[in-house]
């Protein structure tokens, strides 16, 4: 990390970016009140850091080792780039705000017929954003893997129902992207790109998605750890893209867990990410839980630990969805979920304030 002069001038900023790019690293420029501080994105140990301490305009120079400085809130304080949390707007839905966000839609759009249908029932429960997978990552290459998977056509008419029904509703429209090939074309129709849990260590995917410079959803694999999680966010703010919403969507469950649950909602890493980074969380229960029985609990649990929204998924009949039909619940369902994570958000909010 360089951190500058106040007086330093726009060209001794700009003779410190261009030193760094010499040694093959990328620059971040924060521009504070008071003071800017470049950060170095990159391999730090061909620095020679006394060099860059001695250039002028130069304050102080030194190495950062954590291996996720970008996002974390050290570095936030430093840099003032955020204070407090990060609240990312979509269109007129603040996540990270003051209010809880509630994300829902099936898992997957099976028509457009379908997805209006529950469009309009997740709106009128309170949802602030549609969900609706396009192209699913399925374990069995036997079962439904998204319209998308019919090819560019599909895909594209699926995108434009997705589009239609967040226009109509008012809701602004989240899809999964599984492979790079698909970024350009669904960046054209959505508002928020979700990388699944399978993808998280994608690095080349979560690359090109972070250049859009379009909000990422992005979920935390079920066997990775937290520092692994924030590790990986970081090449999303490495490309200059901040809005970042981190899902916590289960960890692989122990024994016989895998009978109970389908995977383990690990709520503790709610409270120490926000420890670590300023970027909002949010947590899905469905995935976690696998059954729609508990989702009114562990989105209660989710709210209580501090994520400031859900990513639910809702089916007008669930019984009937052609993926994850066992965990998704109705509207009237969701309503009550809202209701209850609303009065839980409001009774802690005094408390939580306090804590970051
Ligand atoms: C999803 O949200 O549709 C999904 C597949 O979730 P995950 O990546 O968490 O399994
Ligand atoms: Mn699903």
């Amino acid at each position: 990390m360089i951190i500058m002069n106040s007086e330093a001038t726009n060209e001794e900023i700009a003779n410190v970016v261009s030193e760094i790019k010499k040694y093959g690293l990328k620059a971040d420029v924060s521009r504070g009140a008071y003071r800017t501080v470049i950060g170095l994105v990159g391999d730090e140990s061909k620095i020679p850091f006394s060099n860059f301490a001695a250039l002028p305009g130069v304050k102080e120079a030194m190495p950062i080792e954590t291996p996720y400085k970008l996002i974390s809130r050290e570095y936030a304080r430093m840099t003032e780039v955020e204070i407090g949390n990060r609240v990312i707007k979509v269109g007129d839905v603040e996540i990270g705000g003051n209010e809880p966000v509630f994300i829902a839609g099936p898992c997957a759009i099976e028509s457009k017929e379908q997805l209006f249908k529950i469009a309009q029932g997740v709106k009128k429960a309170g949802a602030h954003i549609l969900r609706g997978g396009i192209f699913k990552p399925r374990t069995s290459v036997h079962s439904f893997q998204g319209l998308g998977a019919n090819g560019t056509e599909e895909a594209s008419e699926a995108l434009s129902w997705l589009r239609e029904a967040g226009d109509r509703f008012e809701l602004p429209v989240v899809t999964e992207i599984r492979g790079e090939s698909h970024v350009d074309l669904v960046a054209e129709y959505v508002d928020i790109i979700q990388i699944g849990a399978r993808n998280m260590y994608d690095q080349d995917l979560i690359t090109k998605v972070a250049r859009k410079g379009k909000p990422i959803l992005y979920k935390r694999h079920f066997g990775a750890g937290i520092e692994e999680f924030l590790s990986f966010a970081e090449y999303i703010v490495a490309e200059n893209n901040r809005d970042i919403i981190l899902c916590e969507r289960g960890i692989l469950p122990l024994g016989k867990g895998r009978n109970y649950t389908r995977y383990t909602l690990d709520l503790s890493a709610v409270p120490a990410m926000r420890k670590e980074t300023y970027l909002p969380i949010i947590i899905d229960p469905s995935h976690a839980a696998g059954r729609r029985d508990l989702i009114f609990d562990l989105s209660c649990a989710g709210i209580a630990v501090g994520a400031c929204g859900l990513i639910v998924e809702v089916h007008h009949n669930p019984g009937e969805a052609l993926v994850d039909s066992q965990q998704q619940i109705t509207p009237d369902e969701l309503k009550e979920v809202i209701s209850a994570c609303r009065g839980i958000h409001k009774a802690l909010g005094q408390y939580r304030r306090n804590r970051d």
